[in-house]
């Protein structure tokens, strides 16, 4: 038997509770992993509290995430004992996910641990952290140096806002950090913010252009926030388009693309690539600060889950949130 969060659905809708598993119930897969540590992301938040129809089979196993070490393995790249991380590919969506002690997965969505890391670091990134990372990839690949001028960061306090704040400072851009939250601009300021604006000049209904300022944006929330980010970047700039914490919608005009030349970059770290998922853990290895890891991440156990994914929808959670399964 091992413990688990397990989403169930009825007439009455679903309902996430820790619970006993017994392993024979785990899924198909060539590898098994020990679990250490999971966490909670954003679209992890939206499965255990039903919010949004995140969970596509029940019963499920949430979690997006996890590291840990493999225990049996029929996969050629995979051997007792290595450390491994995993991110997307449905797991905690269509296949049984992370926050549980054991998890049964395809080798082929497994990702080394790189050296630099331990399980508990590795899920303090997490998706929010590498989709941060996938962000400011797309924005060096697009041209976007520290030296063509300011980026900006919507949903800052957030799990990938602080994560590409962090990233963003360390590599030497100035960073401004669109927050709801001003209590935490000195927690923004410590990750490397330069500038702390306030998310409701953002989030309500703004003009096609506005004065340009940003060279390049990573944006987590989409709707008004995401049209005037766009709407306020230079010529040529670039921004990166990861979320949805405002809204789906994107109500924007062309207006940025057709007399800017403005480049709208679409992140996806479900199914990215393997290459790509590869180089974005090497640049986490080397281009956050662990410190600033520490500073941004929180830590709860299993039981602590359901309670914590609500709070997580409420906007009442800081950075990153790690989960000792064990
Ligand atoms: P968090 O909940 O940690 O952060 C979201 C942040 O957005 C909040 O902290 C808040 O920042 C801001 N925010 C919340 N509600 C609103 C609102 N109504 N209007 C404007 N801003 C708001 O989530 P994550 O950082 O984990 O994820 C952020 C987004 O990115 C989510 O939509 C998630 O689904 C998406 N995502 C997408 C991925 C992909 O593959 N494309 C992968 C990972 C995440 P503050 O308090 O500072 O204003």
């Amino acid at each position: 038997m091992f413990r688990a969060i397990l989403i169930e659905k009825d007439e009455a809708g679903s309902r996430a509770a820790l619970t006993e598993i017994d392993e024979e119930q785990l899924p198909e897969g060539d590898v098994t992993v020990e679990v250490a540590h999971s966490t909670l992301n954003y679209k992890d938040g939206l499965a255990i509290t039903g919010k949004a129809p995140v969970v596509r089979k029940f019963p499920m196993v949430p979690g997006i995430d996890l590291a840990g070490t493999v225990r049996d393995s029929a996969h050629a790249d995979y051997r007792p004992g290595d450390r491994v991380v995993l991110n997307g590919w449905g797991v905690g969506e269509t296949h049984w996910g992370g926050l549980a002690q054991l998890a049964r997965l395809k080798g082929d969505w497994l990702v080394p641990l790189p050296e630099a890391f331990t399980p508990r670091q590795a899920m303090a990134i997490g998706t929010a952290g590498y989709t941060a990372m996938l962000c400011v990839m797309a924005l060096e690949r697009h041209g976007v140096t520290p030296d063509k001028g300011e980026v900006v960061v919507t949903g800052a306090a957030g799990g990938v806002g602080s994560t590409a704040i962090a990233l963003l400072s360390g590599l030497g851009y100035t960073v401004a950090a669109v927050s709801g939250r001003p209590e935490e601009a000195e927690y923004l300021r410590g990750l490397g913010a330069s500038e702390i604006l306030e998310r409701a000049a953002f989030a309500s209904p703004g003009k096609p252009l506005a004065k340009e300022r940003f060279a390049g944006a990573v944006d987590a929330v989409g709707s008004h926030t995401l049209a005037n980010v766009l709407a306020a970047t230079r010529y040529r700039g670039v921004v990166a388009a990861c979320g949805l914490a405002q809204g789906m919608d994107l109500p924007a005009s062309v207006a940025p693309f057709i007399l800017r030349g403005v480049t709208l970059v679409g992140i996806d770290s479900v199914m990215c690539p393997r290459p790509e998922r590869l180089e974005a853990w090497q640049r986490l290895a080397r281009d956050l600060d662990p410190g600033k890891l520490d500073a941004m991440a929180g830590e709860i156990g299993l039981s602590e889950v359901v309670a914590t994914a609500e709070r997580l929808m409420a906007g009442q959670v800081r950075g990153r949130i790690t989960v000792d399964v064990n």
